[in-house]
């Protein structure tokens, strides 16, 4: 999976909203002080997927997008 795909398929499953981090499914939200606690869903398909860190998860992907340092 490309970095963009990787990034299309988090996208799928989160959205920001300030400096909150919601699951799209089930709605529950996770502020960005919490980023290194694993991410608690409602009832939710999602759920089962085993520990997620989602903040986590976007950080690595953006970083392996081709941005450039300097312009
Ligand atoms: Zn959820």
């Amino acid at each position: 999976m490309t970095p963009a795909e990787k990034l299309i398929d988090w996208t799928a499953r989160w959205t920001l909203l300030g400096n909150h981090l919601l699951c799209t499914e089930c709605m529950a939200a996770q502020p960005a002080r919490d980023a290194d606690q694993p991410f608690a869903h409602g009832q939710c398909r999602l759920a089962p997927a085993g520990i997620q860190y989602p903040w986590s998860d976007l950080w690595k992907t953006l970083n392996e997008l081709p941005v450039p340092l300097n312009d």
